[in-house]
């Protein structure tokens, strides 16, 4: 039975999508409810940007975005993307600073306060949250949508916004089931991978070289970024890494270049002249000064110049090139990526062919919404996915509130 002649609106998932959906679905004419399966809502936003909370980028374009169909984010940008975001967060509290690359930050570097004014305003809109109701299945009977969760507690509600996620970081909340939710309405659900990850490559040389960070180009296929690499037991991280890991389907090896600032032809050079002056050093310390101590030893046994306790003057030109190849293009086999727990973002997702991108409504059943990361978008490395998430969710609100976004 219906309680009030309000439109009822039910999100599916407290996270940052729906949380801004739950915010501008509600008006006089709604009562709106978020439906959140963990203790309490917005957990994953705590840990975005290592506690900080890299909120959107001042320089976010659909170049940074990833989906079978770009296309889909494009109306989107046009009418609600950073400049309107930011302006939201300010009228809700929050002063915020552009750091490096145009990343955005809460002024107080504590991810908890942009959950903090989000609750705060949540309240005070009289939106109503419901944690610990995970929702299992969905189904529409007469007009209406029956919401279920694993015990068979049952909710109603006039619109549906789903706004689960992905299965990224699912330790914090977002376990797939939003998929689960979607394919019982038909829904096409693409390929998914972890995306912005730790990479996993062969390990024989890699292992050797555990807890060592390097600034290196990383490339991948035609891709490339620079910055600092960590080498793991299992392979590498970093940011040019999790930036990268975005584009490695399909690809064999990742390259690194671990002098980016020289050409070959310098570090030629440079070890050259080090011989005349420094020649009389063991291999195993020769490179210290130049390189990191470990990485040239290991990187010298990759390439099978040894024993370590040679002396430099022994170096032969070919060697001299093969040192100068290897630090210019240390190549790792790809082994894949590291686990859904680790991964900030899931790549793929439901199909945006099947929802409209002016409205976030699903073409196949009227009245469900899609908003966030859950929908086959993925942006890279940097506040592009809390920006497309902020987006799609307040998108979605305002359309399943029967509103449009001219006001
Ligand atoms: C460690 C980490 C750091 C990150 N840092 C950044 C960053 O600094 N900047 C950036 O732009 N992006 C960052 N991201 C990515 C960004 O956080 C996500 O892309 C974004 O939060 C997605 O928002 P969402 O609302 O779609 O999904 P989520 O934030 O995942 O929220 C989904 C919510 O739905 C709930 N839920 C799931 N299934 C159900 C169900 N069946 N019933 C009820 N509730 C359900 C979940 O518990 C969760 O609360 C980071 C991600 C991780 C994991």
């Amino acid at each position: 039975m219906k309680m009030s002649n309000k439109l009822n609106i039910a999100v599916i998932g407290g996270g940052a999508s729906g949380l801004f959906a739950a915010i501008s679905a509600k008006n006089e004419n709604t009562d709106v409810t978020i439906y959140e399966k963990e203790k309490r809502v917005g957990r994953k936003i705590l840990a975005t940007g290592n506690g900080r909370c890299n909120m959107t980028n001042t320089t976010a374009s659909y170049n940074d975005y990833h989906s079978l169909d770009i296309k889909f984010i494009y109306p989107t940008i046009e009418r609600f993307w950073v400049d309107q975001t930011l302006d939201f967060f300010e009228n809700i509290g929050i002063l915020w600073k552009e750091e490096d690359d145009g990343k955005v930050y809460p002024y107080s570097d504590t991810a908890s306060a942009v959950l903090d004014v989000l609750r705060q305003k949540l309240e005070k809109s009289g939106v109503i949250t419901e944690c610990e109701f995970g929702v299992k299945k969905i189904k529409k009977q007469n007009n209406q949508f029956i919401i279920e969760d694993k015990n068979g507690n049952r909710k109603r509600a006039d619109r549906v916004i789903i706004a689960t996620g992905g299965m990224a970081g699912a330790q914090l909340g977002s376990d797939g089931s939003g998929y689960k939710i979607l394919e019982g309405f038909g829904h096409k659900i693409t390929k998914l991978y972890p995306s912005l990850v730790q990479i996993r490559t062969e390990t024989d040389t890699v292992k050797k070289l555990k807890g060592i960070k390097v600034n290196a180009k990383v490339s991948v296929g035609d891709k490339e970024k620079t910055g600092e690499v960590l080498f793991t037991d299992y392979g590498i991280s970093g940011p040019p890494v999790f930036w990268l890991s975005s584009y490695i389907e399909g690809e064999k090896e990742i390259a690194l270049d671990i002098m980016p600032e020289y050409s070959y032809t310098d570090i030629s050079d440079m070890i050259t002249k080090r011989v005349n002056t420094l020649g009389d050093i063991p291999l195993e310390d020769f490179f210290v000064g130049m390189l990191n101590k470990r990485v040239s030893q290991a990187l010298l046994k990759h390439i099978g110049v040894e024993p370590l306790s040679r002396l430099a003057s022994s170096l032969s030109r070919k060697e001299i090139q093969a040192i100068s190849s290897i630090i210019k293009n240390f190549k790792l086999q790809i082994k894949g990526t590291s686990t859904w727990n680790n991964a900030q973002v899931t790549k793929g997702g439901a199909d945006v062919s099947q929802f409209n991108a002016d409205t976030m409504e699903s073409k196949l059943v009227k009245g469900l919404y899609c908003c966030g990361e859950v929908l086959d978008v993925d942006g890279d490395c940097g506040g592009y996915n809390l920006q497309w998430a902020w987006s799609s969710g307040y998108i979605a609100g305002i359309y399943a509130s029967g509103r449009d976004m001219e006001g």
